[in-house]
């Protein structure tokens, strides 16, 4: 047994040496060390290698955790525009006949008795200056029941 502790260098060169399949005892007496020290360095190297070639390295692991927390909340983010979309599409499909009523330029009397109250009645087809049909508004009158047209 040697007093003097091998350097790192010579370690690995027994190592080497009784992986390559010598005996541990004739390395033993070759480097004056005691069998012991030799299995527990290469206990030690053995953990060491499989460390060093484990793929679960810290590093890519985040890198690939990170990558998939940007699509989730891209994601999110898509879903959240989405709704959106979807209320401002759902408020303006119910908002649209009102805006559309209110806008409508009722007359202001029934021309055959005179009464104010003037209801909408459908709409028909007139052939524009253009030639194209435009649909506009046809009235009732709620006293008469006689057609109101602008
Ligand atoms: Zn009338």
């Amino acid at each position: 047994m040697s007093d003097i502790h091998p350097t790192p260098q010579t370690k690995l060169a027994i190592i080497k040496e009784a992986w390559a399949g010598r005996k541990i005892a004739q390395i033993a007496r070759k480097y004056r060390v005691c069998r012991d020290s030799i299995y527990t360095w290469m206990h030690t190297a053995t953990q060491a290698c499989l460390h060093a070639l484990s793929p679960q390295k810290r590093g890519p692991k985040f890198k690939k955790l990170l990558k998939s927390e940007e699509v989730i909340l891209s994601l999110e983010q898509k879903v959240s525009n989405l709704e959106m979309e979807i209320k401002r599409l759902s408020h303006d499909s119910q908002s649209i006949p009102s805006v559309k009523y209110a806008n409508l330029v009722r007359p202001d009397h029934c021309p055959h008795c005179g009464h104010t109250r003037i209801l909408l009645n459908g709409h028909y087809p007139v052939k524009g200056a253009d030639g194209a049909f435009v649909d506009l508004p046809r009235f009732i009158c709620k006293q008469c029941r006689k057609r109101v047209y602008l």
